[in-house]
């Protein structure tokens, strides 16, 4: 059977699920958007008050742990790992979380750790759970890192994700932007908090098309964004050969530990990425034997990775919408 054939495989009901799932938000936004469904304004407003829990991973190294949810009404979208870290003379904020609420609550627990100035914010790539609270920090106005992709990728969703934020959020999103880096990663640069160096890698298409990565060298702590997954199922809006590839470039990398996108605050590297390797293999793997054989996108998602669903949080969410992502990317090899 020809590639050129494939396509033709598809039947009706399967178009209408890919379109179904490509309704959908990806791995950040469905949550980040409902969780602040209209009406939960005083909710929200209540919790804003509240401390950010915060956990220093390695000197200097704080994290805010995002949840494992997909709709909740508590967690003000605060469902990725956020961050920063303080240098003797600046500090630098990795991503903002879902919100501008969440951005204003991640800049007050700055406040709370250190006077020294908010020098950079690094945004890991697209995703609104990883973007949306950018506009707490413009009055610190830092330099604001990002991919040399991710200027194009937010401009391209932008419309989308700020009209469903707002649909969803109501007034409470007021405020909550797009902002576009002002420095363009092309491949490495290096931050200089005083004191410790952070290196920043801009990645060929994984999770994303636009994804960085950060290395704290002085406690050998890795910072890599939506890169790994823990516990929750992968999201998968970019490469799966591509997210292998720089799977396996990240861990040849020397790091005590790991920051993973979502998972716990933090991990040991490179263990910390077995099971999202394997999750991704399977689904390489055994998506280019249905192709072999002439199966179709309905048989894949029926089929391929099931053995994964007792293994991660949100499965039923993410894996069909997975496998119809890769099977896209495979079926033209
Ligand atoms: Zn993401």
């Amino acid at each position: 059977m020809t590639k050129e054939t494939k396509p033709l495989r598809e039947s009706s009901a399967l178009r209408e699920t890919a379109r179904a799932l490509s309704r959908r938000e990806l791995c950040c936004g469905t949550a980040v958007l409902l969780c602040c469904l209209p009406g939960l304004r005083a909710q929200a407003e209540a919790l804003r008050d509240q401390p950010l829990a915060l956990t220093e991973i390695a000197p200097g190294v704080h994290v805010s742990h995002g949840v494992h949810a997909e709709v909740a009404r508590d967690n003000q979208g605060a469902i990725a790992n956020v961050g920063f870290i303080v240098g003797t003379e600046r500090v630098a904020v990795i991503d903002s979380g879902g919100c501008l609420l969440w951005g204003q609550r991640l800049r007050e627990a700055v406040r709370r750790i250190t006077p020294l100035p908010i020098s950079h914010l690094v945004q890991t790539h697209m995703h609104p759970d990883h973007v949306f609270g950018a506009a707490a920090f413009l009055v610190d106005r830092p330099t604001i890192l990002g991919h040399r992709r991710l200027p194009a990728a937010l401009a391209s969703r932008q419309a989308y994700y700020t009209r469903r934020l707002n649909e969803i959020l109501g007034d409470v999103a007021a405020g909550s932007i797009i902002v576009p880096p002002n420095q363009i990663v092309d491949s490495e640069t290096e931050i200089d908090l005083g004191g410790r160096v952070l290196r920043v890698t801009a990645h060929p298409t994984a999770h994303t098309d636009n994804d960085l990565s950060l290395r704290d060298l002085a406690t050998g702590t890795l910072w890599a964004g939506d890169l790994l997954f823990m516990e929750r199922v992968p999201a998968l809006d970019g490469s799966v050969v591509g997210w292998l590839t720089v799977l396996d470039q990240l861990c040849a990398m020397s790091a005590a530990r790991v920051v993973p996108g979502h998972g716990p605050v933090a991990a040991a590297w490179p263990a910390a990425a077995d099971a999202q390797r394997r999750y991704l293999t399977g689904l390489r793997d055994g998506i280019r034997a249905m192709i072999r054989r002439g199966g179709t996108m309905e048989q894949a998602i029926a089929t391929v990775g099931q053995g994964e669903r007792p293994r991660w949080r949100l499965f039923d969410d993410y894996h069909a919408r997975n496998v119809t992502a890769a099977f896209h990317e495979l079926e033209w090899e």
